[in-house]
């Protein structure tokens, strides 16, 4: 069996509950590591540097992209977003299931380099409902739900390229489902051939 850890990608509209989702899963299971990003934007009141972002400088992101320090990077909304590479490999190779809440264009690049990644692509069961969480935040004015839900409508472009649509109605049961689709995807041939190729080469002796 492959010790190796699945990667695993995790993006949906936003509004979808992708975040709370991300903290139940690694609270409720040990064999997840999830990914902190690297961004130029500024800090939200909260956030926290090396919590939720590695908040940087434009000189030092372009100077990662230059080191082939980051595993993919998006350009979104004028501000640059990345996946560190070392965390990841180093979280991987050590069994681990790391999770990368990023979204679409990172998502294709990072399924371009590393085929064996798996894509889950998070939704509420209606737009409307996304409609009411926004709204049930409190924290958003009329314009900007308004905006984030035309934007929802072009973050589901090229949805039919993930593995998986997982729908979060129930925050427990949607924990579950997509904890479920982890564990098996560590049996996909994807995953396994390590195995089976150290297999084939025992089977020599025969
Ligand atoms: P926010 O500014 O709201 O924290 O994030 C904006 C968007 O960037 C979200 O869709 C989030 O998933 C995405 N994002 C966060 N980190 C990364 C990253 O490392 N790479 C890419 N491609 N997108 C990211």
């Amino acid at each position: 069996m492959s010790t190796k850890g699945v990667l695993v990608v995790i993006s949906g509209f936003s509004g979808a509950g992708k975040g709370t989702l991300v903290h139940n899963l690694l609270s409720k299971y040990d064999n997840y590591a999830l990914s902190i990003s690297m961004t130029t934007r500024s800090p939200r009141q909260g956030e926290v540097d090396g919590v939720h972002y590695f908040f940087s400088k434009k000189e030092d992101f372009e100077r990662e992209i230059a080191n082939d320090g980051l595993i993919e990077y998006a350009n979104y909304c004028d501000n640059y977003y990345g996946t560190p590479r070392s965390y990841v490999e180093e979280q991987l190779e050590s069994g681990k299931d790391v999770i990368l809440e990023i979204e679409i264009q990172g998502a294709m690049k990072v399924k371009a380099k590393m085929p064996e990644t798996l894509l889950l692509f998070v939704t509420p069961p209606s737009a409307g409902e996304l409609k009411r969480r926004l709204e049930g935040r409190g924290t958003e004015t009329a314009e900007v739900i308004d905006k984030r839900m035309k934007r929802a409508c072009e973050e589901s472009e090229g949805v039919e390229q993930y593995d998986y649509i997982v729908v979060n109605d129930d925050l427990e049961e949607c924990t579950r489902q997509i904890h479920q689709i982890i564990r098996t995807a560590h049996n996909t041939p994807n995953h396994q051939m390590e195995l089976i190729e150290q297999i084939r080469e025992e089977l020599k002796a025969f």
